[in-house]
């Protein structure tokens, strides 16, 4: 079991987001409380082969994701299967945020389509 990324979420309307806010960008509600982040999908990836002053080796791999609520972060990726746009993932943090490959529904891998965001 993954322990699951927390993050400020609106108490009013479910806004979740970084840096906590004064007010909810959505709602304008000032009431925060801590919410694990649902699942994601991913976007993109790419490989980090070099930080400034150094090589990393082995490449990290980094992904944009969006969850299903339509937060869109930057996560690493630790497993050694590949991760590609539309994959499933699950966010955890552990000294930043941490992808993790869901495994497909039945309904998933029957091609049903899953609306994202609002
Ligand atoms: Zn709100």
């Amino acid at each position: 079991m993954i322990a699951p990324a927390f993050m400020p979420a609106c108490v009013s309307c479910g806004w979740q987001g970084r840096p906590r806010r004064i007010w909810c960008p959505t709602c304008g509600g000032a009431a925060w409380a801590d919410a694990p982040l649902p699942d994601a999908t991913v976007i993109a990836t790419t490989q980090v082969r070099r930080h400034l002053g150094g090589v990393v080796d082995p490449p990290e791999v980094i992904a944009l994701v969006i969850t299903d609520d339509g937060a869109t972060f930057i996560a690493r990726f630790d497993d050694a299967s590949p991760l590609k746009p539309k994959d499933r993932v699950s966010l955890s943090f552990d000294g930043g945020l941490v992808a993790h490959p869901r495994r497909k529904s039945s309904r998933a891998r029957a091609g049903a389509k899953r609306k994202l965001g609002p």
